[in-house]
Parts: structure tokens; sequence; C-alpha cells
């Protein structure tokens, strides 16, 4: 029912060549839509993967390759040096951005209000929020996990309404794991997706049933297997590994 997702969140990283050459691979050897894959790389290289995906539309043959922002600014218009409006992510051809990632929190001095407002803005100019949410390594230790993750969700709920979430993401990315190479644990990872879902289901069951939840850090060819296994893991958000070609490709299959 959840179609599995991988997403690459290039993060400062890449160039147009970096997207041919994704689009080579995925014309060559993608060809299922049993997964969707979705690329954020950065914003001056939206247009670059928006013309590879144009260019290898048939030799992709149905299979589900999107584009997403890394971040968006909460206003719609105006004086805002450097920002970019959901208004002008849609109109180069996004369909997701990412909001609230732990690097844009620690940073970027993202609060947890203004990630809230983002993803509203998001909502309204028509994107679907792959909303990033995760604790840090001494709130693990303290078995403070699920009430950091409580109170990340339940910011975005209060301004936004749960029905917000019929039109979103999740993607548990704990700090400790992101870019370390020390991912969650299957077992982990699945302890926190199945809160994070049900939490989401009490207050409606369609959309804890619906929400796709992505695990982010850390994720390769070799430990994705065990991870996207998990009953309520739907994919994963990929830093690192999506800026190989060749693993990357290789997750989408193992996410299938
Ligand atoms: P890594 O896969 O490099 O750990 O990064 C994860 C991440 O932050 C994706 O958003």
């Amino acid at each position: 029912l959840r179609r599995p997702m991988v997403a690459g969140n290039w993060k400062m990283n890449g160039s147009a060549l970096l997207a041919q050459e994704l689009f080579k691979k995925f014309a060559a050897k993608l060809n299922n839509d049993a997964v969707e894959v979705v690329l954020c790389p950065p914003t001056v290289y939206l247009e670059s993967v928006r013309q590879q995906l144009e260019l290898h539309r048939e030799a992709l043959n149905g299979s589900i390759v999107r584009m997403g922002a890394q971040n968006l600014s909460q206003h719609d218009f105006g004086a805002y040096t450097g920002e970019i409006s959901g208004g002008m992510l849609t109109d180069v051809g996004c369909k997701y951005v990412i909001i609230g990632h732990s690097e844009r929190r620690r940073m970027y001095g993202e609060t947890s209000d203004v990630v809230a407002e983002k993803f509203a803005a998001a909502q309204k100019h028509g994107l679907t929020p792959i909303l990033c949410v995760g604790e840090s390594g001494p709130a693990r230790e303290a078995r403070r996990t699920f009430e950091v993750l409580a109170e990340e969700l339940d910011v975005v709920i209060e301004k936004n309404g749960t029905m917000a979430f019929d039109n979103a993401i999740i993607a548990y990315e704990p700090l400790w794991a992101v870019g370390t190479g020390k991912s969650a644990t299957p077992e982990q990872a699945q302890e926190v997706h199945a809160f994070i879902r049900k939490r989401l289901s009490e207050v409606s069951p369609f959309i804890g049933e619906n929400i796709r939840i992505l695990y982010g850090g850390s994720v390769t060819p070799s430990n994705a297997a065990d991870l996207f296994a998990q009953p309520d893991v739907d994919g994963g958000l990929i830093g690192g590994a999506s800026l190989n070609s060749t693993e990357f490709l290789s997750l989408c299959a193992i996410a299938t």
C-alpha cells in the first residue's frame, strides 16, 4: 500500500554532471515503478535534474523519479535576500521539499516554530514536505528519544493540524547517525518508526496507516536491506550514498 521511497539528499554536494550520470544509470537499470525515487540536489542544480528527467522520460519507462528541494522560505515572496519560496520550487518542477533537517535546525537556527511554518508554506505551494525528526546522541542516552520526537511532531501538528500529514513524508534521522557511518540498527529504527506511526494513528488511523516514514542516517547498500525490511520503514533519506550513482541505484533496487 505504501510505495517505498528512496530520496537522495545531496546536501551541498554534487553537480550537473552527477545529474547526468544518475539519469544514465536510471535509464539503463531502474525500470520499475515499485519504488519512488526523489532527487534533492542543491537549488542551482534543480534545473539540470529537470532537464535530465525530460531527456530520459521515455527511457525511464514508467519508473517514478521526482525532484525535491532541501529547504524553502516560510514566506511567499519579498525582501528576503538569498531565500527561495515554495512557489518558485513548484515552478521549477519540485514535488517535495525537505523540512527541518538537523543540519538546518542546528547550524542555521531553525526552531521548531520555523519548521512548522515551513511545513505550512510547502503545502500551501503544492509541495509535499519531507519532515525530518530525530534525537541527539545525549538525548538517546538519557532515554529521551520518544519525548524529543513527540515534541518535534507536536509542534507541526499544533500549527498545521493532523490532517496536514495526509500530504507529508516523515524522515527519522537520529542525529548521531547522520554522516557518522554509524547507522541505527534495524530494531532501533523500527521501534521509533512504529512510535511515530502510532502517534499519528491516534489522531487519524488513516494517516497513520498511509504515511510513509523514511529512515535516514548512514544508509549504505550493505545495511539498507535489513533497515528497509522493517514493517514501518518505508525507505530511506540518503546523504553520502546518494552521491555515488552505483550505490544510489543499488539502494533503489533494495527498496523495491
Ligand atoms: P548520511 O546518509 O550521509 O548519513 O546523511 C543522512 C542525511 O542527513 C540525509 O538527509
